[in-house]
């Protein structure tokens, strides 16, 4: 018997293929695709792939529909935050990416910590930490109930997409240094990075992808759910001589690791972590239920970049349905089948471009960037 749940926090789905004689699953992997509105699973239905990720959830698994968010700001720290602690900003204490404290009299990140130093590169990036959430996250009750058996790891692009779910009890979160192009963490978690992790950076990934650049994955014409590319409103992410599609990076390479955030690629390039942390930590190879909690960053970064109803967007959801579906088959034959748990579930939604409503009569003002 298929067991099969899905939510969306505005859009949540659960998908399990745990067996009737299975109590627990080996692995559950929660996803949260930053920015993610419930309806791009249902707009871009029709281009998402039979092996991808999407229609596969969407089909196997239970989806949890009309679901609100009842808090302000519906932004990522909160989001993640939300998700994993089951409560709201004014209880776990994550009441923004940034926040006045008054005692310090200063603006604070949210997860900012000065008691750690970066672990991975020489740069501040790394001095973060989860200490500033005030309550426990689904991953440390699980760390507890298993008297820390449990391993939990935390990974995304951005540094709070991976720290905050994780919890206060993780054996490791990672995250993008933009400076260097590396995975990196904090001595809040250890005092070396894993050689499996240190192989990876140096792989060197980015490089690879920006000397591949970025084209459309169909035909331009045939990416008919979003505007014509190039509006005067979109961010010039690739630099103010970039012209729309196909987006050459190659002169990226080795010397600009923060753009590739605002491509499909830093998605693939988180999912290869993902891969890594399960084949190299075992995540999923005994009895005892593991915890890899997973969050793709760059469709946030594509869709401050360039909106939610433009061609970049889309052809980044069609990249991580791919990158989603190639995550099933290998879960699938590393994990095995019946034997995990996922869900996925995104921080917030977005609002359309106000020059895109205006542009159409639709009344709207320019507010505050959010990310
Ligand atoms: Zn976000």
């Amino acid at each position: 018997m298929q067991k099969v749940f899905a939510f969306f926090l505005t859009s949540f789905i659960i998908f399990s293929t745990t067996a009737q004689n299975m109590q627990r699953p080996k692995l559950v992997v929660g996803i949260v695709v930053d920015q993610m509105r419930w309806d791009f699973l249902y707009r871009y239905y029709e281009r998402y792939s039979e092996n991808g990720g999407f229609k596969k959830l969407l089909t196997n698994g239970f989806t949890c529909d009309n679901t609100m968010i009842p808090y302000c700001p519906t932004v990522t720290a909160s989001g993640h935050a939300s998700i994993y602690t089951g409560t709201v900003p004014a209880i776990n204490g994550i009441t923004g990416n940034n926040w006045w404290d008054h005692q310090l009299n200063r603006s604070v990140y949210c997860t900012e910590d000065s008691l750690v130093i970066t672990i991975g590169s020489n740069t501040n990036l790394g001095l973060q930490s989860p200490r500033n959430l005030l309550t426990t996250t689904i991953c440390d009750e699980l760390r507890l109930a298993t008297n820390f058996k449990s391993k939990v790891i935390g990974i995304a692009l951005k540094d709070r997409g991976g720290i905050l779910p994780a919890g206060h009890t993780a054996n490791a979160a990672y995250w993008y240094d933009m400076k260097t192009g590396d995975w990196i963490t904090s001595s809040y978690y250890m005092n070396e990075l894993p050689s499996w992790v240190k192989n990876i950076n140096a792989e060197k990934l980015v490089d690879k992808y920006y000397k591949d650049g970025w084209t459309t994955l169909y035909p331009l014409n045939t990416y008919i759910q979003s505007t014509a590319d190039e509006k005067n409103y979109e961010v010039k992410a690739f630099g103010s001589n970039a012209k729309g599609f196909p987006y050459n990076l190659s002169r990226f390479a080795g010397n600009n690791y923060n753009v590739v955030e605002a491509t499909p690629f830093g998605n693939t390039l988180t999912a290869e972590l993902a891969k890594a942390a399960i084949t190299n930590e075992g995540l999923g190879a005994d009895a005892i239920t593991d915890f890899l909690a997973v969050s793709f960053s760059s469709t946030d970064y594509v869709g401050h970049s360039f909106g939610p109803n433009s061609i970049e967007q889309e052809d980044t959801y069609l990249r991580l349905d791919k990158d989603l579906g190639e995550f099933l088959i290998f879960l699938d034959s590393k994990v095995g089948k019946d034997q995990y748990l996922i869900f996925l579930s995104a921080d917030h939604g977005v609002a359309h471009v106000p020059a895109f409503a205006k542009e159409h009569n639709i009344p709207a003002v320019t507010h505050h960037r959010w990310l």
